[in-house]
């Protein structure tokens, strides 16, 4: 699709569309009436409001998926019917993708370039995943002795609760709901308070599609009220989660709360982006690493926000990367040729700020960055941060930003790299830079995580998982694998 910035710029007043609940097919207010103002990184000024949902529109929400669910319209149709509907709404996000997608940058201030193809690219991308996918999942037969027939099937779990972040709402959101859908699953999408707006319009555009009322539901509102109530809730079957630890580990309590249902986990990370001095083009290395970490302010989950460095190379590299960071533009979001936009709100801007000066006062160097910039515009902006003498007990170095500030490292050799990149909690995203093959698969292999990147950062699509190891999460979205978290096997033994 070509883009256009006239086009981009006549959609940046354009009215906001739904800002209700969805559930059971319908548009519903709150059942407290309450409401919630939208705050836009890019000025500070409210530009919508969302219904701020509670505890009984979550009950409502449950019981129409459940409903939906047992009425068997979308959990018993033939696979190549779902298959129909799910290519309709790739269909209709791409037709609808350029306003998505400004209306998605008004919401969180994400750089409306990235924009455009992480968030309806992506989530279009993804729906014909898993529509094509859908119909090639097969059950087995066992190999049981001659006088039994072992089956094995695999059905949908049930009712599904999505609850998504506010960075790549569509992307993020689609990982979830495209293969609980596929799978034949109802689901209720809890999305982010500070980015609601594009889901609520997926929702429509999934109605326009032909998805029966109920199968997708939309319960906007505080994480701590809605998110919480289901959680907890006992109908729910499989909570499918993006978002930070601390929200993690509340998820993992209202599950033993309650009834025990399956929690999936994609948390945050401190990745590491090592670079050995035998990189194959040190340029290309440091524009990638610099890009890695600070596209959308660093909010990013594989943000690559630990730069490891060779020591012989650590001064130049370093001074490299604060070379780009300095000449990135960064600004009005909307605008094609920026390359970083907001930061999404005035608390995360703080926090960001807040991790700064910690470093600042445990011994760290500010190269480059480090301050707010662009406050005039009542937007919340901030000069991508690189911080050099970083050490593994400081706070940049072990807990996640989610911001463009970067922490360089230096390392003396293979082993020491391997020890610094492991020294965190964290296993999300990775990368190593080097032109030694045997070197890169010892890396790969000595790395804990779930993703290694080789002389690059950041590639991906919907064929591989994307997932975490240790306090990054436990579960995987994308690739064929995303199915299992949304089906259970079911075992026939049949006595002949
Ligand atoms: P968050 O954990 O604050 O919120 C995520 C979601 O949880 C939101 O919808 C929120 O309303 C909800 N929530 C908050 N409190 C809740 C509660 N008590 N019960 C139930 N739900 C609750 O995270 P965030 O600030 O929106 O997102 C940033 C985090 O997400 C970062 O840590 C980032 O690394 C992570 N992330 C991970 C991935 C990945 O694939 N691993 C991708 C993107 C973001």
């Amino acid at each position: 699709m070509p883009i256009d910035q006239n086009a981009i710029d006549g959609l940046r007043n354009r009215p906001v569309g739904p800002q209700s609940l969805f559930i059971d097919g319908a548009w519903a207010t709150a059942a407290s009436g309450a409401r919630l103002d939208v705050i836009s990184p890019i000025d500070g000024g409210t530009f919508a409001t969302i219904a701020d949902g509670g505890a009984t529109d979550v009950d409502r929400a449950v019981a129409a998926a459940r409903r939906a669910f047992d009425a068997g319209k979308w959990s018993r149709a033939a696979p190549a019917e779902r298959k129909k509907v799910m290519h309709r709404i790739a269909d209709l996000i791409e037709t609808h993708a350029l306003e998505l997608a400004v209306l998605g940058v008004r919401d969180n201030g994400t750089e409306i370039s990235m924009a455009l193809k992480a968030e309806p690219g992506s989530a279009a991308g993804t729906f014909r995943y898993y529509a094509e996918a859908l119909d090639k999942v097969y059950g087995e037969i066992a190999p049981t002795p001659p006088n039994v027939l072992g089956l094995v099937h695999r059905e949908p779990v049930g009712v599904v609760a999505a609850i998504v972040p506010w960075n790549f709402p569509m992307m993020i959101g689609a990982w979830k709901v495209a293969p609980a859908l596929a799978a034949g699953n109802s689901v209720v999408l809890k999305p982010a308070e500070a980015a609601s707006l594009t889901l609520l319009r997926l929702a429509a555009l999934c109605a326009e599609a032909g998805l029966p009322d109920g199968v997708l539901n939309v319960v906007t509102g505080k994480g701590s009220v809605a998110g919480e109530a289901l959680g907890l809730h006992m109908d729910v079957d499989v909570l499918a989660f993006t978002g930070s630890g601390f929200v993690g580990r509340k998820l993992l309590e209202y599950s033993a709360r309650s009834n025990l249902k399956r929690v999936y986990l994609e948390l945050g990370g401190k990745s590491p982006n090592i670079v050995f001095a035998d990189a194959p083009d040190l340029d290309q290395a440091a524009k990638v690493s610099a890009f890695g970490i600070f596209r959308n302010s660093g909010q990013v989950c594989v943000a690559g926000s630990r730069l490891l460095v060779e020591e012989s190379i650590h001064d130049e590299f370093a001074a490299k990367v604060a070379a780009i960071a300095a000449k990135m533009k960064v600004g009005d979001p909307l605008d094609l040729a920026t390359e970083a936009g907001a930061v999404s709100s005035a608390e995360q801007l703080e926090k960001d700020l807040d991790f700064v000066r910690r470093a600042e006062s445990e011994g760290g160097a500010i190269k480059i960055g480090g301050r707010r910039i662009l406050a005039e515009t009542g937007g919340f902006y901030m000069a991508p941060t690189v911080v050099t003498g970083v050490e593994p007990s400081m706070h940049l170095a072990r807990e996640e930003v989610f911001g463009p500030v970067l922490g360089v490292m230096r390392f003396a050799d293979e082993a020491d790299a391997v020890r610094l990149a492991n020294s965190t909690v964290y296993g999300l995203a990775s990368a190593v830079w080097t032109a030694n093959l045997s070197k890169a698969h010892r890396m790969i292999r000595a790395i804990r995580a779930g993703v290694v990147h080789v002389n690059t950062y950041g590639g991906a699509d919907m064929t591989v998982p994307l997932g975490g190891v240790g306090q990054s999460g436990n579960g995987h979205d994308k690739s064929m694998h995303a199915l299992d978290k949304y089906t259970d096997l079911k075992t026939a033994w049949i006595q002949m």
